[in-house]
């Protein structure tokens, strides 16, 4: 029960990439950056071990942003041809590749690190992938031309990848979707479509993340604007409690979500953000403990998994994994509290 995991990035080492960056450059290259990037993922499932996490991550080792990382390895993508787009309904700048043709994978993106991170540790592995609504939301486009279609098309090779984390042993495979707070009308149309192909007949678990962001300055921003409650979760939660995924991470500690909405999640696990990843203030036990048991005037024990906010990529390495330690304490506390 109470079963700790994380919504997905974490910090890389200094020696692999700039630290505290979102858009981090890397610090090695060729060779030395490869075996790099596996290094930094088996540590990093270590450190998530000795934070006492029970379902862990890659942490996002080996990719420079959540979404390009995966892109890197299809066709169709046109990386020259760079274009400044406003993204997440113009929120902020962003400067994107081009789809340019038919989008197919090359091959595995992220067999590798997903190899290093099965073999190293014995408890259940999480695997992040970008949803297809949200990649569709972070490129442009000069081939489908119509957002939809261009969300499926990801989607295609979104599963094609999944099936094959799923083969090499990955737990859960999850779909980070922050799109899915943006664009409310267009989740129910054909958002939680596209997902649902991205997961299609996947063996493992299949989870889904909406968070509203990392704490970066255009977010916090944004958050500010949401009013007194932020209540989009109250529109997607009840087409994804009809959907085929399995799990639901979302936001919680610091937000403005009125924790009753998870109920509209009713049957799915619930991936709740016990941990803020917009503050380097560490959250005690006790914060943790008192965050699951709100939840759990609304969920079911066994289908409460404590997590983070969101990603922790650009937080300060000893500040996460001493928020992630907290967590899991914080989870201990509400067990033998029961
Ligand atoms: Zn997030």
């Amino acid at each position: 029960m109470f079963e700790t995991t994380v919504a997905g990035s974490l910090p890389k080492p200094a020696w692999l990439a700039e630290p505290e960056r979102l858009w981090p450059a890397w610090r090695l290259e060729g060779r030395a950056l490869e075996q790099g990037k596996l290094d930094a993922t088996i540590l990093a499932v270590k450190l998530q071990e000795d934070a006492g996490i029970d379902i862990v991550s890659d942490g996002e080792q080996a990719r420079t942003h959540f979404v390009h990382g995966f892109l890197a390895n299809l066709d169709g993508i046109d990386f020259a041809r760079k274009t400044v787009i406003g993204i997440r309904a113009d929120r902020y700048k962003a400067e994107v590749p081009t789809v340019t043709g038919p989008i197919r994978r090359r091959g595995s993106v992220h067999a590798a690190e997903a190899r290093a991170a099965r073999a190293h540790t014995r408890r259940k592995l999480k695997f992040t992938l970008p949803g297809p609504m949200t990649i569709a939301d972070t490129i442009a486009d000069e081939h489908y031309r119509d957002r939809a279609k261009l969300a499926f098309a990801f989607a295609e090779v979104l599963n094609e990848e999944a099936r094959e984390l799923a083969a090499l042993g990955v737990d859960v495979v999850q779909f980070d979707e922050p799109a899915f707070n943006v664009y409310m009308r267009e989740v129910a149309d054909w958002g939680v479509a596209a997902l649902e192909r991205a997961a299609l007949e996947l063996s493992c678990k299949k989870a889904v993340h909406i968070c509203y962001g990392y704490g970066i300055k255009a977010n916090i921003d944004w958050k500010g604007t949401l009013g007194s409650q932020w209540r989009q979760y109250e529109e997607t939660f009840p087409v994804l409690a009809r959907s085929s995924i399995d799990q639901v991470s979302l936001e919680c500690r610091n937000s403005r979500v009125p924790i009753e909405l998870i109920a509209l999640l009713k049957g799915k696990d619930v991936l709740l953000g016990a941990i803020d990843v917009a503050s380097n203030a560490i959250e005690t036990p006790e914060e943790v403990a008192d965050t699951i048991r709100r939840a759990l005037a609304f969920v079911a024990p066994e289908k409460l998994f404590p997590c983070t906010n969101c990603g922790m990529a650009p937080m300060p390495s000893s500040v996460a994994y001493a928020k992630l330690a907290a967590l899991a304490a914080g989870a201990e506390l509400v067990r033998k509290s029961m």
